[in-house]
């Protein structure tokens, strides 16, 4: 069948990075690939605890078709936990989602026109740019440093596309590169948005994950008038498997999310709603996002050692105080494919970072995982590491 795909489908069927992960999952490999949290501390004997109490007490209920918004014990649950942060809302300001992954979807949806500009950082997430590339979205690319996107820049990128619907962040441990804007650039990014009447997405799954350092308010809480749509996602502090996510914003946005959503998918799992919600109620999660934090706290500690003890000189890496993700930037123009192939051939890999990049790329870079590592490879896979990146770099 010669099938006439829409124009939402990417005409290749080229897949780099799952093919990179299949290379790094070989088992004679200390892959730090991967973005995967550690399944060790899933809180496995509590969700089946709380799993037989909703089964118990309300099973008919969880089992049935229910409402496009969320279940309203986990909203209410969530509202509560946003509000502690800063983020004042009640529950109809928020939709629960299929996972961060279907919130940004929702947002693309509800807001792209083919043309419409999406302004991203440069490196970001890249399934985040897949999703808008579905939707037609001109990508543009904002230079960051060590302190996340460039506000000048971001400035400049608004002015120069005035068809820019939003801006897309990830101000906390960014994937891919661990970094995390301070307070006055988050402030900084609402005047502009103001200044030009575009809306903020900010994506925050890994800001509950800090393990060093000062906590830093989300964006939306320095907002003005309600123009920042900010998602969660209980993949990184409880189990990515359970494919849960939040959306908060402001409420007629809500009920727009929410005819989107019943369009796609009806609702989200209805009882996996159920269990998180009867999690939060019996446990504390803090209890449970503390024993993560120190775990990535020793982890990400051990992988800087190394890098400091292994790393050639003028490779620049990112310090990441949370999060998940160290970003390597290696000077000197070196082909990235080429210190890939280097590593596998040493037993030892990574994610190169092309595909993090909306347009202009910067060679030399990948990133790199320490949250699903067991602590003595961590160290043995930078030394490999190290060495070929010297290798690569005397070529
Ligand atoms: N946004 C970012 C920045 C992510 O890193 C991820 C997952 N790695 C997601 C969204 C998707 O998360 P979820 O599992 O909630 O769909």
């Amino acid at each position: 069948m010669d099938y006439q795909f829409s124009r939402n489908v990417p005409v290749s069927d080229e897949d780099p990075v799952g093919n990179i992960l299949k290379v790094a999952g070989d088992p004679n490999i200390i892959s730090f690939a991967g973005g995967l949290p550690a399944p060790e501390l899933f809180p496995v004997e509590e969700l089946k605890q709380v799993t037989d109490a909703v089964y118990d007490e309300s099973g008919r209920q969880a089992l049935q078709y229910s409402i496009a918004n969320g279940d309203p014990e986990l909203r209410d649950q969530i509202a509560k936990r946003m509000n502690k942060q800063g983020i004042t809302c009640d529950t109809d300001n928020i939709i629960i989602t299929t996972g961060s992954q279907q919130s940004i979807d929702l947002t693309a949806k509800c807001f792209i026109n083919p043309g419409d500009t999406v302004i991203v950082e440069q490196p970001t997430y890249l399934c985040a740019l897949d999703v808008f590339r579905s939707y037609g979205a001109h990508l543009v690319g904002v230079e960051m440093d060590d302190d996340g996107m460039k506000m000048d820049a971001l400035e400049a990128a608004v002015q120069a596309n005035p068809n820019t619907k939003f801006i897309y962040t990830i101000p906390s441990f960014q994937n891919p590169t661990g970094r995390t804007m301070p307070a006055d650039r988050r402030q900084k990014m609402i005047d502009i948005a103001d200044k030009y009447n575009v809306m903020i997405l900010e994506d925050d799954p890994y800001g509950a994950i800090r393990f060093a350092g000062e906590d830093v308010a989300p964006v939306k809480t320095f907002e003005h008038e309600e123009r920042v749509i900010y998602m969660s996602t209980f993949s990184k502090i409880l189990a990515p498997g359970l494919r849960i996510g939040w959306v908060v914003a402001e409420k007629k946005l809500i009920k727009k999310f929410t005819l989107m959503k019943q369009t796609v998918d009806v609702h989200s799992d209805n009882l996996t709603q159920h269990i998180i919600a009867k999690y939060m109620a019996t446990y504390n999660i803090d209890d449970h996002i503390a024993k993560i934090k120190q775990v990535y706290r020793k982890r990400e500690g051990i992988m800087m050692d190394a890098i400091q003890e292994y790393f050639p000189e003028n490779v620049h890496y990112s310090h990441p105080e949370g999060g998940l993700f160290i970003w390597v930037e290696v000077p000197g123009n070196i082909n990235t494919q080429d210190l890939f192939n280097t590593c596998i051939a040493n037993n030892v890999a990574f994610v190169p970072g092309e595909p993090f990049y909306a347009d202009k790329v910067i060679p030399g870079t990948f990133r790199l995982n320490y949250s699903n590592m067991a602590e003595d490879q961590i160290k043995v896979g930078i030394q490999r590491l190290g060495k070929a990146i010297e290798e690569t770099m005397n070529e």
